[in-house]
């Protein structure tokens, strides 16, 4: 998160082509995998993420369950090909402690009083990462949710802005993860105008903390709409142009 070499050029372009406020494509497919209960594939950038959601169903051990509402698990995880070097496929600390904010940024969006005594499980298998990797993940585990057709009260969209050569930019890519000076990740339910995760790794003033986050909101609403659309070809068969609209 040190700044070593200009990630913007004289043109204002980023490494990959990008203005400071765009997104990188994004692609969503749902109902990708037949024995799950609801699934998506989301191609962000170059991540490509599958979400498989299974459940409500019985409790595995049965003295996890809750009498009053429904127990959400989650499970991030990267395969040994996701990554430039061979990632060890045990779960690492990081993947413990994405699952555990992609559950809590989850949770908010679900009726889980609903499903006393059941449990919901949520699979994010990383194929290829490319920074940003657990605002995909929550994004079409979001969408697999749905797809699973759990009452919810909201999508969860989630987007990253972040600082890069001292400027605000929006949905940081691998190379600007690392060599940027901040990442801030956020989820948020559009409707409910509710945020349900921000994390954030490097330093900001005030004013660039307010003006990331409003950044990483705004992409959390071009994303939602991208879900939408994705939904609503699968249940309508709508055609919908799969490109960001900003
Ligand atoms: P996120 O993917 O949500 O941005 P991080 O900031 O922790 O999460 O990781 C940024 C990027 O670093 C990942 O998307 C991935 O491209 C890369 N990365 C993460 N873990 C590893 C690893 N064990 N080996 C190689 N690259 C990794």
């Amino acid at each position: 998160m040190t700044q070593t070499k200009s990630l913007i050029d004289e043109n204002g372009k980023r490494t990959d082509g990008r203005t400071e406020t765009e997104l990188r494509e994004i692609k969503i497919n749902v109902g990708v995998i037949k024995n799950a209960d609801g699934s998506a594939f989301i191609e962000f950038g170059m991540n490509k993420i599958l979400a498989a959601v299974y459940g409500p169903r019985e409790v595995h051990p049965k003295h996890m369950a809750q009498p009053d509402r429904c127990v959400l698990r989650c499970r991030y995880h990267m395969t040994p090909f996701s990554t430039d070097t061979r990632k060890n496929p045990a779960p690492s600390r990081r993947e413990v402690e994405i699952s555990k904010v992609m559950r809590e940024a989850l949770e908010p969006a679900l009726m889980l009083q609903d499903y006393p005594r059941a449990a919901i499980d949520v699979y994010v298998e990383v194929l290829q990462a490319d920074g940003g990797s657990r605002c995909a993940g929550i994004t079409a585990a979001s969408v697999a949710l749905a797809d699973a057709g759990i009452n919810m009260r909201d999508i969860v969209a989630a987007c990253a802005a972040g600082k890069i050569n001292g400027k605000i930019v929006t949905d940081i890519n691998d190379t600007e993860d690392k060599e940027g000076e901040a990442d801030m990740p956020v989820a948020y339910m559009p409707h409910l105008d509710q945020v349900t995760l921000l994390q954030l790794d490097g330093i900001l003033d005030d004013k660039q903390f307010s003006e990331c986050l409003d950044e990483a909101v705004r992409g959390c609403k071009v994303v939602y709409e991208i879900q939408r659309k994705a939904l609503m070809q699968k249940y309508f068969g709508e055609e919908t142009e799969m490109k960001e609209e900003q």
